[in-house]
């Protein structure tokens, strides 16, 4: 995907703070931390959103989901951290490649969602 922000971050073409790579996934600081720590994780194919994941994405999707936790470790999340993936209009996503936020620190992160816009 030529236009895709993540894309670009995958082939180097804007810089981003690694985390982690490997041949299928990619794990980057976020650029706007909502959290002490927020880094995201996402796969080097270009899926839009988790509902247009099919099966075929299940290797990468595990482990993308499995290596969540040697990851936050090592970037300071001691005893816990939160998994969020937002997905279409709905959930509020702004990339449409898909991604899950770690976030964490040492505090605990406080109610899950703000207030619902009801
Ligand atoms: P979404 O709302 O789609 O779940 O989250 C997208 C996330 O990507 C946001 O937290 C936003 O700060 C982050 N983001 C957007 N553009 C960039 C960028 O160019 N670099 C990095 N590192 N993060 C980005
Ligand atoms: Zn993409």
């Amino acid at each position: 995907m030529t236009d895709c922000i993540f894309c670009k971050i995958i082939a180097g073409e804007i810089p981003s703070r690694k985390v982690y790579e490997d041949e299928d996934i990619l794990a980057f600081h976020d650029i706007k931390p909502a959290a002490p720590v927020h880094f995201l994780i996402i796969p080097k194919k270009h899926i839009p959103t988790l509902a247009d994941a099919t099966e075929e994405d299940i290797p990468v999707m595990g482990k993308i989901m499995t290596i969540a936790g040697k990851l936050a470790k090592q970037v300071g999340c001691h005893d816990g951290f939160r998994t969020i993936v937002n997905t279409g209009r709905v959930g509020c996503q702004e990339v449409y490649h898909v991604h899950v936020h770690i976030l964490g620190g040492d505090k605990p992160l406080g109610v899950m969602l703000g207030m619902p816009a009801l």
